[in-house]
């Protein structure tokens, strides 16, 4: 870092980031230092939490920061004596932690089975047969689409009886997840990426999560021309609706990035919620973070395992801050708060810890594997990512990456992995692969991938695939 007329400047790569020209800065305070969106992967990769230590340390003034899951990163500098550890023992005003409970869907599923099963055994027996055995398939398909449990749907209903505001997250938006044809199976994708475009009852269109393009939702299956098309999975629209069917006489809204891109509406459910307005608010992120509602006493998780499941090493932690995240929206008034998880994986560490709310005991478990995987805190790591419009030349490019890294490679010092597709293998019409390097110390890697670059930039420029290099990369799709 330099200064230039007293203002302090910090060189990334090739450019340097200038701070804001503040005087005598006195204290640094990061909130929520874990939050990956502190993070930049636009442009000039840094994160912000890494940069207020360094500007921190330059202008000699202290830094805090604060969080009720501190990142694995920030922890083990505590324990290497980097950071001091101060821990905050009690809850503002003395309150009581929110009791955690997990439905584990495998039992709920295979409940609703049993059920089914009897009414249809049952009702073929009676006259008006094929009316109770359709109403027992509807009923177990609905399950199946939205999983909902009893305990989640009687705790619901108890607490709007008892006047009690309740907040359901689901980290996916949308009706349906995809739209499936039963005829030819053909699921309808985006033309420009490797994902499936997903339904939107409200204006009845077929969106892309990564590069925004949108249609109408064909009528006819693209691929067989049948009408077979039929929506699949769930998202928070179709959560919102199915409670707003069981449950008709509550107020329900949804908060997610297509529900708040609508001018103001962000602003005035927060003021409905807070007057009271609204007894149920289903939302994706956006509900978890930094809401303090004292009515809300009932905050529940959908499906746990959807963070759980991404292909990324942080992923069990990113799972337990979420669900503390969350846990901890419940319980901000005099009434005690309840917090029902729901996982198909109610035995997996991080969700364990999440229920008894122990951050001791997940981040004791989650370095010992970090350390035996060769993750971080105990390694860097750096991702080449590599894409171009060309398949084939994206490939070539990417093995050209691999082979020039493992030159350097060595078991203890410096290992590589790849290449490989990226778990999402095109976006925008660009093919993407990786190569993941992981070394323990930072000096050794730069150097293999300076080797790298200088080995293989002049056939990438060659073949139009752009290379991207990104150390400690926070998100791994
Ligand atoms: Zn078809
Ligand atoms: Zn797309």
């Amino acid at each position: 870092m330099a200064t230039l007329g007293g203002q302090a400047r910090i060189m990334i790569g090739p450019r340097s980031v200038t701070f804001a020209p503040i005087h005598d800065l006195g204290l640094i305070v990061v909130d929520e230092e874990h939050d990956a969106s502190y993070k930049n992967e636009e442009g000039i990769r840094y994160h912000a939490r890494d940069l207020a230590v360094a500007l921190a340390g330059f202008s000699k003034c202290p830094i805090v920061l604060g969080s009720a899951t501190p990142s694995s990163e920030s922890f083990a500098n505590s324990r290497r004596g980097r950071y001091r550890l101060l821990r905050l023992s009690r809850r503002v005003n003395d309150r009581a932690l929110a009791q955690v409970e997990i439905v584990d869907l495998r039992r709920e599923a295979a409940d609703a089975r049993k059920v089914s099963e009897g009414q249809i055994a049952t009702a073929s027996k009676s006259t008006n047969g094929a009316a109770a055995n359709g109403s027992a398939r509807g009923e177990e398909a609905s399950r199946d689409a939205v999983p909902l449990s009893s305990a989640l749907i009687a705790a619901l209903r108890a607490n709007l009886a008892s006047g009690g505001q309740s907040i359901v997250f689901l980290n996916r938006r949308g009706f349906h997840n995809f739209l499936q044809c039963r005829i030819c199976g053909n699921v309808i994708a985006c033309p420009n990426c490797s994902v499936s475009m997903t339904f939107h009852m409200r204006d009845r269109s077929i969106r892309c999560h990564y590069c925004g393009n949108h249609a109408a939702a064909p009528d006819a299956c693209p691929e067989c021309h049948g009408f077979g098309l039929k929506g699949q999975g769930f998202g928070t629209e179709r959560l919102a609706e199915t409670l707003a069917q069981m449950m008709p006489e509550a107020r329900i809204e949804r908060m997610d990035s297509d529900t708040s891109g609508l001018k103001g509406a962000r602003t005035r459910m927060l003021a409905e919620l807070r007057a009271r307005e609204i007894d149920i608010l289903v939302g994706t992120q956006m509900i978890t973070k930094g809401f303090d509602f004292p009515g809300v006493t009932l905050a529940a998780v959908v499906l746990a395992d959807m963070a759980l499941n991404m292909p990324d090493f942080r992923s069990a932690e990113r799972t337990f801050q979420l669900l503390t995240q969350v846990a901890g929206r419940a319980g901000r008034g005099e009434r005690p708060g309840r917090v029902i998880i729901q996982t198909y994986a109610p035995n997996h560490y991080s969700i364990r810890a999440a229920k008894d709310q122990d951050y001791a005991r997940f981040i004791r478990r989650e370095l010992q594997l970090r350390r035996d995987l060769m993750y971080p805190p105990f390694a860097r790591i750096a991702m080449v990512r590599i894409e171009g419009v060309d398949p084939q030349r994206v490939r070539r490019v990417a093995e050209a990456v691999a082979k020039t890294l493992g030159k350097t490679a060595t078991p203890e010092g410096i290992r590589v992995l790849g290449p490989a597709p990226a778990p999402i293998e095109r976006i925008k019409q660009r093919y993407r692969w990786q190569v993941m390097i992981k070394s323990r110390e930072l000096k050794p890697m730069r150097e293999a991938l300076a080797g790298m670059r200088a080995e293989v930039e002049a056939i990438a420029e060659r073949d139009d695939v752009y290379l991207a290099i990104d150390i400690d990369p926070v998100r791994m799709l």
